[in-house]
């Protein structure tokens, strides 16, 4: 019978955006779910992106076949070469095993069901625990619980200082059990803005290295942070090829860095520890059959699309200018704000704003703070305080600045 099924409260992010959908009132602002946002408050389709859909349709390449099982190879291979480097070893040397997936939603659940499957953790004999940085993106323990795995944290965020708790965060890795799966967000964390610093990185990939762990980079803001490809796969190219021996899983999406959130285009990359042409056809082999049994093949338009802007030449240079169009614009908001939140002499410190990067802002308001900011302002947040600063713009961040200001106060 179906009698007993429990409705359960809406998602936090997606049930803030259908309030914020309902509100009546015209001086409304969105600053929660972390999509970029134009200085007119307007979703933005990236001139990269105009262009290669002008492309597709007129090649042979344009129609709505099913792709294959692992996706489309032209994209898959391109998105290893962008978040690996063009002079990756791991490519060079034949170790990659790449799958596209619906987004990095898809590809976070394909790596953890190929980890539940395939890796034991050294300690225990068991699926492995996945850490997750406190706090992290809600839907990582979601995916992975599941999935049935277990899930454990790991101090990230020092809300005294407002700054990296690094000796809480190695010291987590060297505890957890040998074989565990650390979640690292490959740049632009989710919701702190906060990364670590490159000899922090070092101290971090060490210590996994030491634990014998296995790193699983989530990849969903590469460009976001400096406006540079480059730059923001800095960790990920460390760990991947400067001789650690540790196994390694990137996650990466490009719902935000190509503003194609709907399109679900992204790819799981295993980074295999040596050369072995039977080992790389049996993992792809095994992430294969998870796809053909959840969605059988992944969707193509988009992948289609990232696949033209990363493999042609002018497209790939539009998209790199319109990364520093997004990433700048979001630097700026960050600067008027903490510049009006100090004109305004609001009561605190807002210097983080400014020092933090990627899409979010880990403001420090107060879930009190943020329901006033809502319920009397009109000014839509999550309850951590997490702030998505691509929802503001030349118009709205004065007025932004007097909401906060007010509820700081009072
Ligand atoms: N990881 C992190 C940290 C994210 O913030 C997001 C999107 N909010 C994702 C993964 C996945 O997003 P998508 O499935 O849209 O690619």
């Amino acid at each position: 019978s179906v009698e007993n099924i429990p409705q359960l409260p809406p998602d936090p992010l997606f049930g803030l955006k259908a309030r914020y959908s309902e509100d009546p009132r015209p001086n409304k602002v969105d600053l929660g779910i972390g999509a970029y946002r134009d200085n007119d408050g307007k979703p933005w389709i990236l001139p990269s992106v105009r262009l290669a859909e002008n492309l597709l349709q007129n090649s042979k390449e344009y129609n709505h076949e099913y792709l294959a099982i692992s996706g489309y190879k032209a994209f898959t291979d391109a998105a290893a070469r962008i978040i690996l480097g063009q002079q990756s070893r791991a490519i060079a040397e034949d170790r990659l095993v790449s799958i596209q997936t619906l987004s990095g939603t898809g590809a976070l659940h394909v790596a953890g069901k190929f980890l539940k499957d395939f890796y034991v953790s050294n300690a225990t004999r068991d699926p492995p625990v996945i850490y997750l940085s406190k706090p992290t993106w809600a839907n990582h323990v979601q995916i992975f619980e599941y999935l049935g795995l277990k899930t454990a944290s790991y101090p990230y965020w020092n809300n005294e200082t407002k700054s990296l708790d690094l000796d809480g965060f190695v010291k987590a890795i060297e505890q957890a059990p040998e074989g565990s799966v650390f979640l690292l967000h490959a740049t632009a964390h989710n919701p702190t803005g906060l990364d670590p610093k490159p000899d922090q990185w070092l101290k971090i990939l060490q210590a996994i290295e030491k634990g014998k762990h296995l790193a699983l980079f989530d990849s969903a803001y590469q460009g976001f942070s400096s406006g540079s490809l480059d730059k923001d796969a800095w960790a990920v190219r460390e760990a991947v090829d400067k001789n650690y021996s540790f196994p390694i899983i990137v996650c990466q999406s490009f719902a935000k860095n190509a503003g194609m959130y709907g399109e679900r285009v992204g790819a799981v990359h295993v980074v295999l520890p040596n050369h072995d042409t039977a080992l790389n056809k049996a993992v792809l082999s095994q992430l294969s059959k998870i796809i053909r049994a959840e969605i059988s093949n992944p969707p193509a338009y988009g992948a289609k699309i990232v696949s033209l802007i990363l493999n042609t030449p002018e497209l790939m240079k539009q998209w790199e200018d319109d990364l520093v169009t997004m990433s700048s614009r979001i630097s700026k908001m960050r600067q008027t704000l903490t510049a009006e939140l100090e004109k305004l002499g609001t009561p605190g410190s807002w210097k983080h704003i400014v020092e933090q990067q990627g899409m979010f802002s880990f403001t420090g308001l107060t879930p009190a703070q943020v329901e006033r900011l809502e319920k009397e302002h009109g000014v839509y947040l999550v309850s951590s305080g997490r702030a998505s600063i691509a929802g503001l713009n030349e118009g709205n961040v004065k007025h932004v600045a007097k909401c906060i200001d007010e509820v700081v106060r009072t």
